[in-house]
């Protein structure tokens, strides 16, 4: 493995873990800590703005999940938000750990925070 790959796959983990254990800039867990008044999504203000609702539903970040959806079920025959199913196919988690960099990257800015 060249170190290309093994930075790649780091970042992966990374973006992963933070997915994984919900542990991001997200208001539901800022708002569990104090740091924000509420945990509302500002797409509606009233859905509680958990990792969940920002990967697979939040409009905000819409087309970036489009592109995502339409890679994995078009393409590539796996299902785009199940961990099992995604790691079978190298491209799409890049594509999944793409998507999520990019949702957590704007979230600083998307939540005023
Ligand atoms: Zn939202």
């Amino acid at each position: 493995m060249d170190i290309r790959e093994l930075f790649k796959l780091t970042d992966i983990s990374f973006t992963l873990t933070q997915a994984l254990t919900g542990h991001a800039y997200n208001k539901h867990y800022l708002h569990r800590f104090h740091i924000t008044t509420d945990d509302k999504c500002p797409c509606d203000n009233s859905t509680s703005q958990t990792l969940d609702h920002l990967f697979r539903e939040c409009p905000r970040f819409g087309k970036l999940r489009l592109d995502h959806e339409f890679l994995c079920h078009g393409h590539l025959g796996v299902s785009p938000y199940e961990l099992r199913s995604l790691m079978r196919k190298r491209s799409a988690l890049q594509s999944y750990t793409d998507m999520v960099n990019s949702i957590l990257s704007d979230l600083k800015k998307f939540n005023n925070t």
